[in-house]
């Protein structure tokens, strides 16, 4: 994914609106998920001083699986970003380079992607997992294992309810 920023260069200050999707598929910089259908980003851009700010959002879906029942899940992230780009590369400041008057997005794209990843990914906060004993889903299936999830038989805390 990339954005010439020729018009925006000749035209300080003056704001220009983008909206693109693309598959990730085949980008250069692979991360090691999985992503449903394309990564969308949108925003704005303008120029000052010879340098491109750019500002706006990333859109995707991560195919990705619950880490207590392993039913594949669909993770969604809508991240903001703001990047500034220049003739003279300066990444500790966050200063990307313009290769020629192209913005090169992917990368970066990816970048904030993998600072948004979680750890650990959960169906649903109270996802009550596999039973350790039998492997059932206990989301969907009652087993006769006696484990809960606070170590106590389940049965017997029904007990004194009757
Ligand atoms: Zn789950
Ligand atoms: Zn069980």
């Amino acid at each position: 994914m990339k954005i010439d920023a020729t018009a925006a260069l000749d035209h300080p200050e003056h704001r220009y609106a983008f909206d693109m999707q693309e598959s990730p598929v085949g980008w250069e910089f692979p991360l090691d998920i999985d992503f449903i259908g394309d990564i969308r980003v949108y925003g704005m851009y303008w120029s000052k001083k010879g340098s491109v700010y750019m500002q706006g959002n990333i859109a995707a879906r991560l195919d990705a699986q619950c880490s207590r029942c392993l039913q594949s899940i669909e993770y969604p992230i809508d991240i903001e970003f703001e990047w500034m780009f220049s003739q003279q590369e300066d990444i500790d400041n966050g200063v990307y380079a313009l290769k020629g008057k192209q913005m090169i997005l992917d990368k970066l794209i990816l970048d904030e992607i993998s600072l948004v990843m979680p750890l650990q990914y959960l169906c649903k906060p109270d996802c009550k997992g596999l039973c350790p004993k039998c492997g059932k889903n206990r989301n969907t299936e009652v087993c006769e294992c006696n484990i809960s999830s606070n170590g106590l038989n389940p049965f017997e805390q029904l007990k004194d309810l009757f």
